[in-house]
């Protein structure tokens, strides 16, 4: 018996339990690595935290590297980062020099030679480079929107990608004609036995949220995200604004950075400049995942009023709570929100403010709408479901058949519908 599994029993939907028995069995003693550009803040690390416990319990030995470099490289690499999403922003050769010339750096003390191994993000993409005689074991794992890139940067990173064994995608709308590796959809996922998705007594958020002044008599919007131009924190306080005009509420901005983001401190002032002598906005630095779970928990509705987005974990961790979400219509969002069923997708600050009116006065329509967010959720984007994903496509790629196309994510076995 796998008491990882175990732990999930009546959380997970019973038959993604049963398939991942089934699938570790013909994976025991494979070994699977991971790398990626941060151990810590956004989504990436928050995934990798707790998907390698699980991996390793089912006896898939599993490391995560972590590629590093100065400020200067953090700083292009967060650039190709915008620029692939949408931002006017180009790449100087010198720039891109300096880069190629950290990675390789970075390649010569590293070692990928797991029986699989996932490159997360375009940061350590052009390891592929440095390691072509193990590329059938290479998989590129992408957690971005890559649908509208500037064609410059895209043009400079297409290459390295074509190279991987496979290239992993959030949804269908990422998976660009012009990569021409065999494509795989996997959602991400949330951990809900996690300290940040675990659940929680009354008093145990109450005593949290009022430590940062928060009035819980009163109504509460949240949105938590890194301090990100993308995740558009200044168009949420636009909304708000809005709102507060016809209902006595509080806002709470919670985030804080990566340490592969450099933009964090100059968004965060922004934010602060513009809450500046607000008694209602709560602009809160760094939360722990205790502080998120309670900030979640006690918030009436939560926002992601992203205008970019990958796939945007903080929706999921919101449905979970159950709870109606306002979110961005941009990236990974409108595949989680269900528009009218499960939340909002809204597409300007004057939308959002529209909605959260809509919500503060029809509570009851919020309450049912975060009822069927939760099982939307407990069917489609917990970490069960991405285990069992990452189990098959680990089949897939040792099968020596990875140039045939295939397809691997898919809801464990029910949707919310329209009018369910
Ligand atoms: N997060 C956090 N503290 C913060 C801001 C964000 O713990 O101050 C977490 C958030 O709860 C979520 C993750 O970081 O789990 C962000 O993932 P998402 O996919 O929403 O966005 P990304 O940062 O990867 O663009």
């Amino acid at each position: 018996m796998c008491v990882m599994i175990e732990k999930y029993r009546n959380i997970a939907p019973d038959g993604i339990l049963s398939e991942i028995r089934a699938l570790a069995g013909a994976l025991e003693g494979r070994t699977l690595q991971h790398v990626s550009s941060t151990r810590s803040g956004g989504g990436v690390a928050e995934i990798l935290h707790r998907m390698i416990p699980w991996t390793v319990s089912l006896g898939i030995p599993t490391t995560w590297d972590v590629i590093d470099g100065r400020q200067d490289f953090f700083e292009v690499t967060k650039s190709m980062h915008n620029a692939l999403q949408g931002a006017d922003v180009d790449i100087s050769c010198c720039d891109k020099e300096m880069y190629l010339a950290h990675l390789g750096q970075n390649a010569s003390r590293l070692n990928l030679d797991a029986d699989v191994v996932i490159v997360h993000d375009p940061q350590p993409a052009f390891l592929i480079d440095h390691f072509l005689s193990r590329r059938k074991s290479m998989v590129w794992r992408c957690h971005i929107d890559l649908s509208r890139p500037m064609p410059p940067v895209w043009r400079f990173l297409r290459p390295a990608i074509n190279k991987y064994a496979m290239a992993v995608f959030h949804i269908p709308h990422f998976a660009r004609k012009d990569i021409t590796v065999p494509k795989v959809l996997i959602s991400p996922s949330i951990d809900p036995l996690s300290e940040k998705n675990r659940e929680l007594h009354e008093e145990e958020i109450t005593d949290i949220v009022e430590g940062f002044g928060i009035d819980r008599k009163r109504p509460l919007i949240v949105q938590i995200s890194r301090f990100d131009r993308f995740k558009d924190p200044i168009g949420v306080i636009t909304a708000f604004r809005q709102v507060r005009r016809h209902f006595d509420c509080q806002l709470a901005l919670a985030g804080g950075s990566a340490t592969d983001d450099p933009e964090g401190p100059a968004v965060q002032a922004e934010i602060e400049e513009v809450a500046a002598g607000d008694p209602d906005i709560f602009v809160l630095f760094q939360p722990t995942d205790l502080q998120v779970n309670a900030l979640q928990r006690a918030a009436d509705i939560i926002l992601q009023k992203s205008t970019r987005e990958g796939f945007g974990l903080t929706v999921t961790e919101a449905m979970w709570k159950g709870k109606p979400v306002i979110g961005g219509a941009a990236g990974g969002i409108p595949a989680q929100i269900i528009h009218g069923e499960t939340g909002f997708l809204v597409n300007s600050p004057e939308g959002a403010a529209y909605r959260i009116r809509y919500l503060l006065s029809h509570p009851h329509i919020g309450v049912a709408m975060g009822g069927k967010g939760r099982e939307h959720v407990r069917y489609n984007f917990l970490i069960t479901r991405h285990v069992r994903d990452y189990l098959l496509l680990m089949l897939h790629v040792m099968s020596n058949e990875s140039e045939k196309p295939i397809f691997v994510s898919g809801p464990a076995g029910k949707r919310i519908r329209r009018n369910s």
